[in-house]
């Protein structure tokens, strides 16, 4: 329906597909009417490329920038991306918004996976009921280190971006104290949120993906 409808398909036009799995393909339209039609998928047109076991948690801040977040984790090469709620978070996001976005992202980097991207929970609860996935929690508080992401285990790895406020000490406590966590430094300067994100997960991607 959307496509025809809202997209206004008409016949010959081609379109590409995903699934999330197996890669994309080309489809053309052979029928349509506003109230569906019908595509013949023609040839596959590339492979699937599966990111990393790697997810980015991050604390929501203005939305233009949280959009931007979204986008860039997807063309980096995320598996899952996890807003959380913190101490200093003074920004509201929406799951389906966010999710919107991603999709989107995707179509626009001509990707074959689109992440996904969990509800908005708080980061003490999200922690609460943690398994051993590690975390790289990107700590302000040491920037002035170089970034030198040295000494990551491979394996299922979680980024941890905070919000313009930084981490509270309660929560920098906890984290200090988690086996899985290990605290890094992002360069010498205090990054905005959404540039850490990016140099967090650019550097993560340099030592262990693909
Ligand atoms: N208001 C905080 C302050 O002045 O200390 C800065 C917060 S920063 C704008 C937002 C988030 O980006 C931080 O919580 C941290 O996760 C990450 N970040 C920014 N610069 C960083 C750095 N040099 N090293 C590690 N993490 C950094």
């Amino acid at each position: 329906m959307y496509l025809f409808a809202v997209m206004r398909l008409t016949v010959g036009d081609v379109l590409t597909l995903i699934n999330g799995r197996d890669g994309a393909w080309d489809a053309v339209v052979i029928e349509g009417s506003k109230r569906g039609g019908t595509l013949r998928v023609d040839r596959q047109t590339g492979p699937h490329i599966a990111p990393p076991d790697l997810w980015l948690m991050f604390a929501p801040i203005k939305k233009v920038r949280t959009d931007f977040i979204v986008e860039k984790a997807v063309e980096l090469g995320v598996a899952r991306i996890l807003p959380v709620v913190t101490d200093h978070t003074n920004e509201k996001a929406r799951q389906d918004k966010l999710q919107a976005h991603a999709v989107e992202a995707a179509e626009q980097c001509g990707g074959t996976f689109v992440p996904q991207v969990a509800e908005v929970a708080r980061l003490s609860a999200v922690l609460d009921s943690w398994d051993d996935r590690r975390i790289l929690f990107c700590d302000e508080r040491l920037a002035g280190a170089t970034a030198l992401l040295d000494g990551l285990a491979p394996g299922p790895w979680a980024v941890l971006i905070g919000p313009e406020g930084g981490f509270s000490p309660d929560e920098r406590d906890r984290l200090h104290a988690m086996p899985q966590a290990q605290a890094v430094s992002l360069g010498p300067r205090i990054l905005r949120a959404d540039t850490a994100a990016v140099a967090a997960l650019t550097l993560w991607q340099a030592r262990l993906g693909d």
